[in-house]
């Protein structure tokens, strides 16, 4: 009988953490609720880079970035920005955008509604100190949402991605990264990539084979007149719009 009422606890435990981060995410994703994937316009494309800042590869990126007149935008994490204003400062002077990629590196699916909330506010202010504005843009680390987190985030644009490449592993960047960059849609994609290797699961050195292939990646696309926006410059232009 103890066995049973064991069994039935551990069961229910499951399906209430099921109900609390599987189906909200599925639903969430699978219905585009409230979320943004791709962005209206033709012949331009949405670069965004994911787990930063870092002190050796954001660097290089932005030079990069600035080389071949591209504003992009930053999903930062927030302890990060607490330790390298000097770069935020420096994205938000060259014009690309920063959002909100939680204080820590940690899924939606392990926080309690109070722990996400405080995740938003703290990178807000983290950000908020060195840009001095509104922070409206914000993905949720590794694309996981809980029942709570479009509630909880509503005052921002949930961003998250039509194309993503593995960039985080070096073998998949050495082995397919500049193919994939050169078969995507030119038109609204959202891509995601990562200018922090020390995020769990990730190489420490996969930024710095992500930057060598979108170095070529770039300088092609402007031999094909492709146009890269940030995300506040298309949400200016009205060309993201909320779902709900
Ligand atoms: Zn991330």
């Amino acid at each position: 009988m103890k066995g049973i009422f064991k069994v039935a606890i551990i069961g229910l435990i499951i399906l209430l953490f099921i109900f609390y981060t599987i189906i909200p995410t599925v639903l969430i994703r699978k219905k585009s609720i409230g979320i943004t994937k791709r962005l209206l316009e033709q012949k331009t494309l949405s670069l965004t880079f994911d787990d930063g800042p870092d002190p050796i590869y954001t660097i290089q990126l932005l030079d990069l970035l600035k080389k071949y007149g591209v504003k992009a935008t930053f999903f930062v994490v927030g302890h990060k920005v607490e330790r390298h204003p000097e770069i935020i400062e420096r994205m938000h002077k060259e014009g690309h955008t920063i959002g909100i990629h939680h204080y820590q590196h940690v899924s939606s699916w392990f926080l309690t509604p109070f722990a996400l909330k405080k995740q938003l506010i703290k990178t807000e202010k983290a950000i908020r100190e060195c840009i001095k504005e509104d922070v409206i843009f914000y993905r949720p680390p590794w694309g996981h949402f809980n029942v709570f987190t479009l509630l909880l985030s509503r005052k921002y644009q949930i961003i998250m991605w039509s194309d993503i490449f593995s960039d985080w592993k070096v073998h998949k960047v050495k082995g397919s990264l500049l193919e994939r960059l050169r078969a995507t849609n030119d038109s609204g994609s959202v891509l995601l990539l990562h200018d922090s290797g020390d995020t769990f699961g990730a190489d420490i050195e996969a930024p710095r084979y992500m930057l060598e292939s979108l170095e070529v990646y770039l300088k092609e696309s402007k031999q094909r007149g492709l146009t890269f926006t940030s995300l506040h410059e298309a949400y200016q232009n009205r060309h993201i719009k909320r779902v709900i």
